[in-house]
């Protein structure tokens, strides 16, 4: 990798810049994100992407996209949709649907196909299974304490369907991941939820925005930045990784991510810290790890 200079001039890699939301980006508690805002200033007047990376809807995405007035594409629903703004500096991929105000990329399979196959698990297994699509926003409002206008966003699906199953236990869940391997999905385990989708990962997602800011801008240097064991697919694919601190221990996290940053801050702070660290590597001439 060429560290000589990253940005800045005419001849050095196109710096890309991905991000994770929830407790990264945005504040654990009060999902503020100020505290990045020199580092997303920087980035802004250095032209630098910033593409957020979320299991979040792209309804949800969007309202933040627009407060954080960003233009680049973002990825939804933990990799399975990119959707481009309007005011996206470079054309979507052909494959991507118009959809006001922008375009999307379908990556995972379809929300119909999602539901038809929950419902065919439910009526094999005759279990008390219920998905976001069986239920109205006052319901999707009690089960995940957002208010209605946020619920109503959140149940906007494309590419996952969260459920709840009742009672839990460890025979059942892997009954229900093997019903869903025989339909070619995945089921993954969130706080609350399970969620049943497509076979990819955020990681898959990044590789091809990486692919499609090089097409447009040639050789690309990428970073990530993420803090629990779901954005590790996406640390993995770009040439600096950043892990935000967390009340989790990843023991050997860094052999598996070379030059991995971890910043003292968590949250927004730490997101500041590392990314205008970065940039200040690249004015220096060269990145190396800090601790
Ligand atoms: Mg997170």
């Amino acid at each position: 990798m060429n560290n000589e200079a990253l940005v800045g001039s005419d001849d050095s890699p196109f710096f890309v810049i991905f991000t994770d939301l929830d407790a990264t980006l945005l504040d654990h508690v009060t999902y503020e994100w100020k505290k990045a805002e020199s580092a997303l200033k920087a980035c802004k007047q250095k032209k630098i992407p910033v593409v957020m990376v979320s299991s979040k809807t792209r309804a949800e995405m969007d309202i933040l996209r627009q407060e954080l007035d960003f233009s680049s594409p973002f990825i939804f629903e933990n990799g399975g949709g990119i959707f481009f703004p309007d005011n996206c500096p470079v054309s979507p991929p052909a494959e991507a649907i118009r959809e006001e105000p922008g375009f999307r990329w379908p990556l995972g399979p379809s929300y119909e196909r999602l539901t038809y196959v929950l419902q065919q698990i439910k009526k094999e297994l005759g279990w008390d299974i219920r998905g976001f699509s069986e239920m109205d926003i006052g319901e999707i409002s009690r089960l995940t304490g957002l208010d209605p206008e946020q619920a109503r966003l959140a149940g906007m699906r494309d590419y996952d369907e969260p459920f709840i199953l009742e009672p839990q236990n460890n025979s059942r869940i892997q009954s229900l991941v093997d019903k869903a391997e025989r339909w070619g999905l995945k089921i993954s385990r969130g706080g609350r939820f399970f969620h049943i989708h497509g076979k990819y990962d955020k990681g898959d997602a990044v590789r091809k925005l990486i692919t499609w800011y090089g097409e447009a801008h040639g050789p690309i240097f990428s970073a990530a930045l993420g803090d629990s064991p779901n954005d590790f697919t996406m640390l993995k694919q770009v040439d600096q990784p950043v892990l935000i601190r967390s009340n989790m221990d990843f023991p050997g996290i860094r052999q598996e991510l070379p030059g991995l940053i971890i910043p003292q801050a968590t949250g927004p702070e730490g997101w500041n810290t590392a990314v205008l660290e970065i940039l200040e590597k690249k004015a220096d001439g060269g990145l190396s790890r800090y601790v």
